[in-house]
């Protein structure tokens, strides 16, 4: 099951994809998250990745592609695998899509999680994310047990430097103009399903599995 996330910064794909992957046991690979792991080890991807992100742009394709193609290309993703923040770009999705046809493989769903802007500076401000195991929460809709401590692993939760309201400004402009047309190009390629993800976190599941089936 071979399944790419969409939707803006703070839409839910991170939440979606995490309990994709448990329940279809696929891997969840996030960019973002590829990242950010990359700057706390203090690569050299890491420092040129930080200057993008910093800024709430995007990090140049050149620097993001090649590393997805060797993330896919390992053992464990030969069942398929959930895409959560690439593409972003139309360059990123036709190199994907090169890729996979290289191989005689395509991808087979794009899940659009719809949230307008309106509801993601509210969702970015409450985030908060544990940089230690990449776990997300949100001081409302899914707080951690006891506060500022990470459920899953003990660290300190933090508010992401990129999840102030002046960059989550910055990041939505960014998406409409790069990252929106892809939900035209997935369309195109009949792979695109929309879900409404506004409504609360279970039934925004409840909808992707009744697209990907028991
Ligand atoms: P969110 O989940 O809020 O959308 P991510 O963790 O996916 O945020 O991404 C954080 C930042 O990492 C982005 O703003 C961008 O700078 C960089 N990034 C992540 N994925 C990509 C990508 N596919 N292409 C370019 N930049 C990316
Ligand atoms: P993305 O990966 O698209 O950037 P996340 O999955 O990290 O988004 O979610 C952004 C924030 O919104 C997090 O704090 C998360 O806990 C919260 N969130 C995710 N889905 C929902 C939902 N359906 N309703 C309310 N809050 C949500
Ligand atoms: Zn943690």
């Amino acid at each position: 099951m071979k399944i790419i996330m969409l939707g803006a910064p703070g839409a839910g794909k991170g939440t979606q994809a995490k309990q994709i992957a448990a329940k279809y046991e696929i891997p969840h690979i996030s960019t973002g998250d590829i990242f950010r792991a990359n700057i706390k080890n203090g690569t050299e991807l890491g420092k040129k990745a930080k200057a993008y992100m910093d800024q709430g742009a995007l990090v140049p394709d050149e620097l993001t592609c090649d590393l997805v193609m060797d993330r896919i290309a390992q053992d464990d993703c030969a069942k398929g695998f959930v895409l959560d923040g690439f593409p972003r770009t139309i360059p990123q999705a036709e190199a994907l899509t090169n890729a996979l046809n290289k191989i005689g493989q395509a991808m087979e769903y794009a899940i659009d999680v719809d949230v307008p802007d309106e509801n993601i500076v509210n969702r970015m401000s409450g985030r908060r994310a544990c940089l230690n195991c990449g776990a997300t929460y949100h001081i409302v809709f899914n707080p951690t047990k006891e506060e500022g401590v990470c459920d899953a692993c003990g660290n300190q939760t933090v508010l992401r430097e990129d999840d102030k309201p002046e960059t989550v400004q910055k990041r939505l402009s960014v998406y409409h103009e790069q990252t929106q047309p892809l939900i035209n190009y997935y369309k195109e390629q009949n792979i695109l399903r929309t879900v409404d993800g506004t409504k609360p976190m279970d039934d925004v599941f409840s909808d992707i599995v009744a697209i990907l089936g028991e």
